[in-house]
């Protein structure tokens, strides 16, 4: 059901489904949407400190009256913030925005080279505090985790990287299951860009089904957690409606074959990304 969770590795549960809000203007844009989206079953948000848009994250969770502990609300140390001291500061000032005592995930946004370890003792740091439930990363490779739980305390929790039919990140997501390393997929509907795909259609038709509904599924079927963003009421429903069908396995491994290994934002390992 829509109130199934994952398990994170340290006991946290977190919604399979949540609400991405890149590029969700702050003030009523993100306001509104959280509404709507809390309304239709979300319990999970998806924010960062480089959306600008934490504050109203922060007040529409203000005047929601779902509580607090039912709520899930992620957000990401930016990579310029990177740095012990440096993220310290840039998680004060999320929680200030946010206007939270705490957040369910905080996140390492971009492994930063020569950045990121410094960068995950701070995460380990506010973890003991208690102000982050969970804490992890986004965009690692395997090569970075191994390189970051070499030195760790804490093993991440969660690894948040772009996932959908054209990019399917196979062996990446057999090592985080391995690790017990919850993935989660943003840009899960490549922004709308896969929809005419004749096999989603066909699919889709067949559960009568819309083909962003048939990606999202895809998503858990395969054990990761999704943040579609839509700032469209309707849309905002039709995302998470996705718990009163199943894809066969058929279904799953011709969705799996759309894979083009083929990335539609930055690569984690581009040096000039991170000029
Ligand atoms: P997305 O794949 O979720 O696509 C969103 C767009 O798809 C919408 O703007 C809309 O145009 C369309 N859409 C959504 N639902 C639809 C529906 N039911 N029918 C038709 N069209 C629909 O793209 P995204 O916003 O880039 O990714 C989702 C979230 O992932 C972000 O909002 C953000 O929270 C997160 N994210 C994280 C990173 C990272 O580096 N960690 C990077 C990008 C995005």
């Amino acid at each position: 059901s829509v109130h199934d969770r994952a398990v994170l590795h340290n006991g946290v549960q977190m919604p399979w489904v949540g609400l991405g809000v890149y590029k969700a203007e702050d003030g009523d844009e993100v306001i509104q949407s959280i509404k709507w989206a809390l309304d239709a079953g979300y319990r999970s948000i998806d924010t960062a400190s480089l959306y600008n848009n934490e504050a109203g994250v922060g007040q529409a969770i203000a005047e929601s009256d779902v509580p607090r502990e039912d709520l899930f609300i992620t957000t990401k140390v930016w990579n310029s913030d990177q740095g012990f001291d440096e993220t310290l500061a840039a998680f004060d000032a999320s929680l200030e925005r946010l206007g939270l005592e705490y957040v369910d995930l905080y996140l390492i946004h971009w492994p930063v080279p020569g950045k990121y370890k410094e960068t995950w003792k701070a995460l380990e740091k506010i973890y003991n505090e208690g102000r982050a439930k969970a804490i992890g990363v986004s965009n690692f490779k395997q090569h970075h985790l191994e390189d970051l739980i070499a030195d760790a305390e804490i093993k991440p929790m969660v690894n948040q990287v772009e996932y959908h039919p054209r990019l399917t990140q196979e062996d990446l997501l057999t090592y985080c299951k391995q690790q017990g390393i919850q993935l989660e997929a943003w840009r899960p509907l490549l922004k709308g860009e896969i929809f005419e795909e004749p096999t989603l259609v066909e699919i889709a038709d067949k559960h009568n089904k819309t083909a962003a509904q048939i990606i999202l599924r895809w998503d858990l079927q395969n054990g990761v957690v999704t943040i579609p963003k839509s700032i469209t009421q309707h849309r905002i429903e039709e995302n998470i409606d996705i718990y009163d069908f199943e894809l066969t396995n058929e279904d799953m491994t011709r969705i799996s074959a759309l894979n083009q290994d083929k990335r539609n934002g930055a690569d984690p390992d581009d040096p000039e990304f991170y000029k």
